[in-house]
């Protein structure tokens, strides 16, 4: 997977220029009761089409989420996870949802070694039944709707289903991903291929050429309608039992590469988990997240306290910005390798980790110079003992953010973890299964014999990095939403995205197009800037800057997905990332 990584983030840098052309970015998008912004047209406009109706915040997720698993499927759909943060105006409450895939009762710590006791390279993990979790998206819709619906639930599939009937044009971003993954089968026969390893995926996405269907292709999926028809008409239940979790069982055991072994009992018991938000407070505001199993509202919490006491001065790209962003990129990824995990089978020190006064010493560490590989702390309630473990998470993931006229707030990320899942579509379903299990470490443990706290075990979730983001003004009114794909680097992204927001002062649209620049306790990454979707800078001077302050800086591309609404007086202003396609709507 390594060797993968390299190429593709090679094949990104040859691809992009080092400087844009001089370019005006476009103004943020204006509403002035409600706003939806997702990773694609589509989605944005289904989710605005219920929002028009009178409909929430929820129920605009729901539209939205039906159609991105129609038109996004490399990223998200009713074979994977999700995790919103969301606020009720009636109660002023804000809570969050786990529908993260869950392991099956039969999943051993082992599961991702090889018999010599050694991991599995990723890819034969990732293209297998091992990496199928138990999906939570559809439990997910239809508790989103229970809560915060207003509009018929079945109603809220009918774009998603006319779309998949009448056709969509396949997207530029579809078609990419699969000729990436089909140009590296090693063979194109059946039964040697690596990647669309299934027949009914590869005739989906391929043509018997083995090449991926071009970018404007109309395509048709009615296995995904009658499947929409199957939830709006009887609920998840739909999906977790009967004849559609007899289907996604089968497709996870009869794997053409490794057996899985998800069962009918481990759908059955599946449960969306609601768990209350970490909020960390920032330059007067109040910012919440996802807690555990995500690191996700952690480290970006962790991020936001290590950089309270700091002036980042006025410009968003200079060097001093910069340089104190990575370093608390570098505390943040220090802690998060090292405790955080799923909560209900390890102890999360999540309140410790947040700690005012544990952020404050943390935060002594930072110098004028990059600091190095952080050592994780010892936050107030750690129990110590875990080993530290380096998963990174790659593509597969959408976001979208939501308000509507009553006041009513949702950040949702949503994945299917790796590009198209684990690459097995549900015969006759017209869904991806997804490899969100391959976000668990491979090594149950340390040279030392320490457990790693993200392990697997079997009913356990793994840690995700995904970060769906409300921030709240003094008064308790949502004033942010915000939320990105981009695996372990969506921490950075949805933090830079506040920072900008907040410390610069900038608007949604223009805080999504500066590049990004992070730190996962490693590099210091600064994004090529794409030309059309970033903002122009130097990134040649502000790199050697950082290397003048000992950085070991890496240039390459960025791929978020950011979707950001803002709260001004009188509306909301929205930004979409234009790296992704995305789109806002609303009015
Ligand atoms: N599986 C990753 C996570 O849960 C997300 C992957 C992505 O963003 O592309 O953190």
């Amino acid at each position: 997977m390594k060797s993968l990584r390299f190429a593709l983030a090679l094949a990104g840098a040859l691809a992009l220029p080092a400087l844009a052309a001089a370019q005006t970015p476009p103004p943020a998008a204006r509403a002035r009761s409600e706003m939806i912004v997702t990773t694609h047209p589509l989605a944005t406009e289904a989710g605005a089409w219920a929002l028009r109706l009178g409909g929430t915040a929820a129920d605009a997720a729901v539209a939205a989420q039906a159609m991105l698993g129609l038109v996004e499927p490399q990223s998200s759909g009713l074979g994977g996870g999700a995790f919103a943060v969301y606020h009720d105006a009636r109660t002023r409450a804000v809570t969050t949802f786990d529908a993260r895939e869950k392991a099956p009762a039969a999943a051993t710590e082992g599961r991702f070694l090889a018999p010599d006791g050694r991991p599995l390279p990723f890819v034969a993990a990732w293209q297998s039944g091992l990496s199928v979790g138990v999906p939570g998206v559809p439990r997910l819709l239809e508790t989103l709707h229970r809560r915060g619906g207003r509009l018929p639930w079945p109603a809220l599939f009918a774009p998603a289903i006319a779309r998949a009937l009448a056709g969509f044009p396949l997207s530029e971003a579809t078609h990419r991903e699969a000729a990436w993954l089909l140009g590296l089968n090693p063979s194109c026969a059946d039964g040697a291929r690596l990647f669309f390893r299934d027949q009914t995926a590869f005739a989906y996405f391929a043509a018997p050429d083995c090449t991926a269907k071009p970018a404007g292709t109309p395509i048709r999926n009615p296995a995904y309608a009658d499947t929409l028809v199957r939830l709006a008409w009887q609920g998840a239940a739909a999906f977790y039992g009967g004849a559609v979790a007899e289907d996604v069982v089968a497709a996870a055991r009869d794997d053409p590469a490794i057996p899985g072994d998800l069962t009918l009992a481990d759908l059955g018991a599946y449960r969306v988990i609601e768990r209350a938000p970490v909020c960390v407070g920032y330059r007067g505001r109040t910012v919440c997240g996802m807690g555990p199993p995500s690191s996700g509202g952690l480290a970006v919490g962790q991020m936001l306290g290590l950089l309270e006491g700091f002036d980042l001065g006025a410009d968003p790209l200079g060097a001093g910005a910069v340089h104190l962003f990575a370093q608390a990129g570098r505390l943040a990824f220090a802690d998060r390798d090292r405790y955080v995990a799923d909560p209900d089978f390890v102890a999360v020190p999540a309140r410790g980790m947040l700690d005012p006064a544990y952020l404050a010493a943390r935060a002594k560490l930072i110098g004028p110079d990059d600091m190095g590989a952080a050592p994780p702390g010892t936050p107030p309630g750690a129990s110590g003992g875990f080993a530290s473990d380096s998963r990174a998470e790659n593509g597969g993931t959408s976001h979208l953010s939501a308000v509507d006229r009553y006041g009513n707030a949702l950040a949702l990320t949503t994945s299917v973890e790796s590009s198209f899942g684990n690459g097995v579509m549900v015969p006759g379903r017209g869904f991806l299964l997804n490899n969100q299990l391959t976000d668990f470490s491979f090594a149950p443990r340390d040279e030392a014999g320490a457990p790693v706290a993200n392990r697997v075990e079997p009913g356990k979730r793994p840690r995700s990095s995904m970060a769906p983001t409300l921030v709240f003004g003094a008064r308790g009114r949502p004033e942010i939403v915000t939320g990105s794909p981009g695996g372990p680097r969506i921490i950075g992204y949805v933090a830079q995205s506040l920072v900008n927001l907040i410390d610069f002062g900038l608007d949604p649209q223009a805080a999504i197009e500066i590049p990004h620049h992070q730190n996962r306790n490693g590099r210091t990454e600064l994004e090529i800037p794409v030309p059309g979707a970033t903002r122009p800078y130097d990134a040649d001077a502000l790199a050697q800057a950082l290397t003048a302050r000992g950085h070991a800086v890496e240039l390459g591309a960025q791929p978020s997905g950011l979707g950001v609404i803002q709260a001004i007086e009188g509306g909301f202003l929205g930004g979409a990332d234009p790296r992704r396609g995305g789109a806002v709507g609303g009015r």
